[in-house]
């Protein structure tokens, strides 16, 4: 990896070797998340916009050379990233807006954003000759993780919140990674994942933790720039749970910046769920990260219900350092916004994705967005995962009998 300088601490600034240390900062035990520093000069004679052109690799992978992982690792072969951004103009209409995009990652493998962390950790621990890679998650992580191992045949172990939507229990099942439902919070379950892989020896994919699943996250932020024609959006709006997906999304860019592809940093826009909103309130009172205590945290996006954000450190540098916001969604909101994106560009949201569209809509209101901006919308999840929030928005259709007169009764009732 002699494109990879090391490894820096978020809260420190202690630099180390990637052969020095695995996963965080000593000095700071578990909350020292460490960010992934590159030498761009190494990385400009492997891998240029034109380079990119020619590259028919229509997946994250088409970026290799900018991710942490030895370059001739074999990657998995599931077909994880460029996912579409398709231009949504009656939903920018319905804004008064006139440029509006979605990013629609819900057709990643696994349906969810996390295939692009979990596709980084499966090569990184096979790098490290790991039997057993584990996660904690509230489900998406270790939907995906799950199916990133069952690709290459390595054993996985879950430990996801009880109350984790059945559709993603479902998946972790049907992968066959060993599942263990925790009677307890996410937070919990992070807590007794970190134990359980350092007592066991498991490969650790935990988010923030292990620093490597921003690296594989923050492709799609090079997507969204390379299918704009490398001219970046001016505002991207981000769903928020532990900060790992917010805070890729600025590393890609600074990398973008770093490599001369793109000419400005677009502003990074966090929105959280009201009842787990903790980096909302830590960003207007100008708390840093590493000072911030576990909240209480409930949301029905349950993907982005995290009472200690994780990636806290990283995913306020995101908002703070582009001049970006950080905004809250009640669960009214974001459940009304599901039906909308669906309506407006035929895309299906889970709630914590829908949560980005609702921080748009507030942001908007609040006059924070012009109408002239270049916004992109990431839509992180599809919305399969979660049926049963998605039938509170709609009412029950009608039963009819098989015949022309039911169906010419239901017409006139319309
Ligand atoms: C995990 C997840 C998020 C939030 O990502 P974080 O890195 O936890 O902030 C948003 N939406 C979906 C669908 C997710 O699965
Ligand atoms: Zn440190």
């Amino acid at each position: 990896m002699d494109h990879v300088i090391g490894l820096k601490c978020t809260i420190c600034g202690a630099e180390y070797g990637v052969d020095e240390i695995s996963y965080v900062c000593p000095k700071h035990g578990d909350d020292g998340t460490v960010d992934v520093l590159y030498d761009y000069d190494v990385i400009k004679s492997r891998i240029s916009r034109e380079s990119l052109a020619q590259n028919y690799d229509y997946t994250m992978w088409r970026y290799k050379p900018l991710i942490a992982v030895e370059p001739d690792s074999p990657v998995p072969p599931l077909r994880v990233g460029w996912t579409p951004l398709y231009p949504a103009p009656r939903l920018a209409q319905k804004l008064g807006l006139q440029h509006l995009w979605v990013k629609d990652d819900g057709v990643n493998p696994t349906a969810s954003f996390k295939d692009r962390a979990s596709s980084v950790a499966v090569v990184k621990a096979r790098e490290v000759g790991a039997e057993i890679i584990t996660t904690a998650s509230t489900g998406n992580a270790a939907a995906a993780l799950a199916g990133l191992s069952a690709s290459i045949g390595l054993p996985a172990v879950i430990f996801v919140p009880k109350s984790a939507p059945p559709a993603k229990i479902a998946q972790h099942l049907i992968y066959g990674a060993r599942v263990m439902l925790v009677d307890g919070t996410y937070d919990d379950a992070f807590e007794l994942t970190l134990k359980a892989a350092k007592e066991f020896g498991w490969y650790n994919r935990n988010t923030a933790y292990n620093p490597y699943m921003t690296e594989g996250k923050k492709t799609a932020v090079y997507e969204i720039c390379e299918q704009l024609g490398w001219d970046a959006p001016d505002r991207i709006f981000v769903p928020v749970g532990d900060g790992c997906i917010i805070g890729s999304v600025h590393k890609g860019l600074k990398d973008l910046l770093a490599m001369g592809w793109i000419d400005h940093m677009p502003k990074i826009m966090g929105v959280q769920a009201a009842g787990s909103a903790p980096l909302v309130e830590a960003w207007k009172n100008g708390v840093a990260g590493w000072e911030m205590k576990p909240v209480a945290a409930h949301s029905v996006a349950d993907s982005i219900v995290a009472g200690l954000p994780r990636d806290r450190n990283k995913a306020l540098a995101a908002v703070r350092e582009t001049d970006g916001a950080y905004l809250a969604v009640s669960d009214e909101e974001i459940l009304a916004a599901i039906p909308v994106i669906a309506r407006n560009t035929g895309v299906f949201s889970e709630p914590a994705a829908a949560a980005a569209y609702a921080g748009l809509v507030k942001a908007v209101d609040e006059g924070i967005v012009s109408p002239e901006e270049r916004i992109v919308v990431m839509l992180t999840g599809s919305g399969l995962k979660d049926i049963a929030s998605a039938m509170k928005t709609v009412p029950e259709p009608p039963i009819i009998a098989p015949n022309l007169d039911a169906v010419k009764q239901v017409l006139e009732q319309a």
